[in-house]
C-alpha cells in the first residue's frame, strides 16, 4: 500500500522534482526519419543489413527485416559465434541466445540456452508473436520450436568440435568454475562473438534482433547478455534502438542496451549516449579479476546505436572495431568510436 505524503516529505518530494532537469520534447529536437531505411549491425553483418534495407525497402516489416537478415549468419557454419557451428559449451553441446524487439507494437521475444534449434532469432520471433510471454528457456524454447514446425538438429560442427576439444584437452585452470585461488587471480579471455542489427523505416518503425552462440566453452546453462531485453538490446520507436555485443555479463550488470536508449530520450546524441555506457562500464568493473595490469578492463564491449532519425554509431572500450551500416547503397562498414588506446 502506498503511504500518503506527509506535507514535509510532499514538499521535500516536489524540490527534488523541481531540480530533475525537463524531459526534452524528442518531436522538437528531432527531424523526422530519413527517407530511405537504414540498417546497422555488427562488424559480421554486411550481408545481414544488405537483407534488412533490401526487404524494408520492399515494404516489409522491420523485425522480418531484421530477423531475416541475420538469419544469414545463425546459418553459416563459417561464423564460430552464431547459430550453426556456433562453439559449445563446456561439454561441447551448442547453446544458443537471442531476443528481438518490434518497436511498432513495443513487444519482445527471446529464447535463451536452447539448443538443436538452428536459428534461435526465429523462435524468438515466434515467443513475440505466438506467446504471451516474453522469454523461454532451455528445453522449452526447444519443445515450443519443434512443435512450431523447426527442425532439431546437431549444431556442433567438426569445425567447432575439434576447436572445443583441443580446449578440452588442454584444460586447466582455464574454466569457468572459479576455485577460491583463481577468484582472486587473472580471467582469460575466450573467443566470444555474436550478430545484433538494428532496422529503421521511413515510416519511423524500428526492430532489432541479437542473436548469438555466447562465449565459448560456457558452464551449461550459462545465458549472456544476448537474449536479455534491455542489456543485449533495447527497441523504443519513439526514441530509438541499441544492440550490444562483447562481454555479456558486463552489459547485463550495467543494462547498456537499455541505458543508451534512455540517453537518446534525454537528448544525448547516439555517439555520447553510447560512449556514456561504456565509460560507466570502466568504471564498474572493479574486480581485480577483470582489469589487466593497468587497471583496466581486460575485456571488450561493442554498442551500436540507431536514433529515430537514423542517425548512428557504435563504440567499443578498446579502439580497433567496426560496425557495418547499410542506408541504401550498399553496405560498409564504419569505425567505431573508443574511449581507451590499448
Ligand atoms: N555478448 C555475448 C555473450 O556474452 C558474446 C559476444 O558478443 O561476444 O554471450
Amino acid at each position: 500500500m502506498q503511504r500518503p505524503l506527509s506535507r514535509r516529505r510532499f514538499i521535500g518530494a516536489t524540490a527534488a522534482a523541481a531540480a530533475l532537469p525537463a524531459a526534452p520534447n524528442l518531436d522538437a529536437i528531432e527531424p523526422a526519419p530519413p527517407a530511405k531505411p537504414v540498417s546497422i549491425s555488427s562488424a559480421n553483418g554486411l550481408a545481414t543489413t544488405a537483407r534488412a534495407v533490401k526487404l524494408m525497402a520492399g515494404g516489409g516489416d522491420t523485425l522480418e527485416a531484421v530477423v531475416s537478415g541475420v538469419n544469414i549468419v545463425e546459418a553459416d557454419p563459417k561464423d564460430m559465434s552464431v547459430g550453426y557451428g556456433g562453439l559449445p559449451n563446456e561439454d561441447g553441446v551448442v547453446e544458443l541466445d537471442s531476443c528481438c524487439m518490434h518497436g511498432p507494437s513495443f513487444n519482445a521475444g527471446s529464447v535463451a540456452s536452447i539448443r538443436d534449434i538452428k536459428l534461435p532469432s526465429r523462435v524468438a520471433q515466434l515467443v513475440l508473436k505466438r506467446t504471451d510471454h516474453v522469454m523461454l528457456v532451455g528445453e522449452g524454447a526447444r519443445r515450443f520450436a519443434i512443435a512450431h514446425g523447426m527442425k532439431a538438429e546437431n549444431l556442433l560442427t567438426d569445425a567447432a568440435r575439434r576447436q572445443w576439444l583441443s580446449w578440452k584437452e588442454n584444460l586447466s585452470d582455464r574454466d569457468d568454475w572459479l576455485s577460491a585461488r583463481e577468484a582472486a587471480a587473472g580471467h582469460e579471455a575466450r573467443p566470444t562473438g555474436t550478430i545484433t542489427c538494428l532496422g529503421l523505416n521511413p515510416a519511423g518503425e524500428r526492430s532489432g534482433v541479437t542473436t548469438t552462440s555466447g562465449l565459448a566453452y560456457k558452464i551449461p546453462g550459462r545465458i549472456g547478455d544476448s537474449p536479455i531485453i534491455g542489456a543485449g538490446l533495447y527497441v523504443e520507436n519513439a526514441v530509438g534502438a541499441c544492440g550490444a555485443t562483447g562481454r555479456g555479463e558486463a552489459v547485463i550488470i550495467s543494462c547498456g542496451s537499455r541505458i543508451v536508449v534512455e540517453n537518446m530520450r534525454h537528448g544525448m546524441s547516439p555517439a555520447e549516449a553510447v560512449e556514456d555506457v561504456l565509460q560507466r562500464i570502466v568504471k564498474q568493473t572493479v574486480d581485480p579479476r577483470l582489469l589487466d595490469k593497468k587497471g583496466r578492463p581486460d575485456f571488450e564491449v561493442v554498442l551500436y546505436a540507431l536514433r529515430k532519425d537514423g542517425k548512428h554509431a557504435a563504440g567499443s572500450i578498446y579502439k580497433g572495431r567496426q560496425y557495418a551500416v547499410n542506408e541504401g547503397a550498399g553496405s560498409k562498414l564504419h569505425d567505431c568510436l573508443h574511449i581507451l588506446d590499448r
